[in-house]
């Protein structure tokens, strides 16, 4: 696998956030778009702005965020 095939399987995956958020707003804090949504008190990631970087599922304390 070439780096270009791995970037492109980075950039593909969709990061939402599960049931399982506690409203911590790390993700938030960590995201670079800013593109998470606490104002229902759980994350809601705005998928046309995520660049996919993972910062917010490496920062979740409870794994509630995860790739599609
Ligand atoms: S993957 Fe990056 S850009 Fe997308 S929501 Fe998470 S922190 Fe923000
Ligand atoms: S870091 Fe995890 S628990 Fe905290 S608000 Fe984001 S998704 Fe929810």
């Amino acid at each position: 696998m070439t780096d270009k095939d791995i970037s492109d399987e980075k950039n593909n995956c969709n990061y939402y956030a599960t049931q399982d958020c506690i409203g911590c707003g790390s993700c938030l804090s960590v995201c670079p778009q800013r593109c998470i949504d606490m104002s229902q008190f759980k994350a809601v990631i705005i998928q046309e702005n995520c660049l996919h970087c993972g910062n917010c599922k490496q920062i979740c304390p409870v794994g509630a965020i995860k790739e599609l």
